[in-house]
């Protein structure tokens, strides 16, 4: 372990920011803090269908009203497609992708006919089509602009690391990774040279994270971005996945169900002291 740590807290600008949050948020910036290490803020803001300015905005607005701090500038992950593209190269040069011009009515549609069709966190397996395609075929259909994803070869991926993966959870020990429960994930879609899993593995390892602080709905993605790790010579982070807050009939706090934000809380007259404590106290 390092002498300090580094962790962060890294939204999605998809809507104003709830309890949950705010106790995730705590949670890595007291870690920090109270390690003398450093805490960094992460605008996770890729799919521009989703994400908005001015929930950005108000997601450092409503962090600082709740008294925390952040060491550094913010890294916005929109600024930096070059990036991205040139881990996406490197995996490339080692054949470990391959385009998919699949649509996901296409993937549904093949997944429906195939009865079973296996299910990995992000949803069911893909199929594998474009997997097999001729590269004369990849070829030709690329160059008429159709449009495609990049898909992790996972077979050819596992194929190039020499021994089984771990990560190690705070306060569990070494977790053995199974990245293939992820069947061929997209690292690049279609619309943008980047994906979830390729960015939050890529920004953690440029900034320096040493230990990853997120809710326990993410657990599964570390099996796969342990071997984006191993595959792009990026250190491993330690990880702590925490529980997610969840109401009183024990649903999980999120964002549509119009979990009390941060913002309603502030304009109904609570402090930022009362919300810190709310968010502490909400946790089972
Ligand atoms: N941006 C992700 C989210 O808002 C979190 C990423 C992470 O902490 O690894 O769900």
């Amino acid at each position: 372990m390092p002498a300090t740590i580094t962790t962060r807290f890294a939204p999605s600008p998809t809507g104003l920011l709830h309890l949950g949050h705010a106790y995730s948020a705590l949670r890595a910036w007291r870690a920090a803090r109270e390690a003398g290490g450093r805490f960094l803020l992460r605008l996770e803001d890729i799919d521009a269908t989703r994400c908005r300015p001015e929930f950005a905005a108000a997601i450092l607005e409503d962090l600082a009203w709740l008294g925390l701090d952040w060491d550094g500038p913010v890294r916005v992950q929109s600024e930096h497609w070059g990036e991205y593209r040139r881990a996406l190269d490197r995996l490339a040069a080692r054949g470990l992708l391959y385009p998919c011009f699949c649509t996901r009515a296409e993937i549904l549609r093949e997944v429906a006919q195939a009865g079973q069709a296996p299910h990995g966190p992000d949803g069911p397996l893909y199929p594998g089509t474009c997997r097999r395609l001729s590269p004369r075929e990849r070829e030709a259909r690329q160059a008429v602009g159709e449009p495609f994803a990049l898909r992790l070869d996972m077979a050819a991926a596992l194929a190039a690391i020499s021994s089984p993966l771990f990560f190690e959870e705070v306060g569990e020990g070494r977790i053995r990774c199974d990245p293939a429960q992820f069947g061929d994930p997209v690292l690049a879609r279609k619309e943008m040279p980047g994906s979830y899993h390729l960015c939050v593995t890529h920004d953690d390892a440029l900034q320096g994270v040493t230990l990853v602080t997120r809710g326990e709905d993410l657990k599964p993605a570390t099996h796969l971005h342990r071997l984006l790790q191993v595959l792009l010579g990026w250190p491993a982070p330690a990880y702590a996945h925490h529980p997610l807050l969840r109401d009183a009939s024990g649903r999980r706090l999120a964002k549509r169900d119009r979990a009390p934000t941060l913002r309603a809380l502030r304009e109904a007259g609570r402090s930022s002291e009362e919300v810190q404590a709310l968010a502490g106290e909400a946790h089972p």
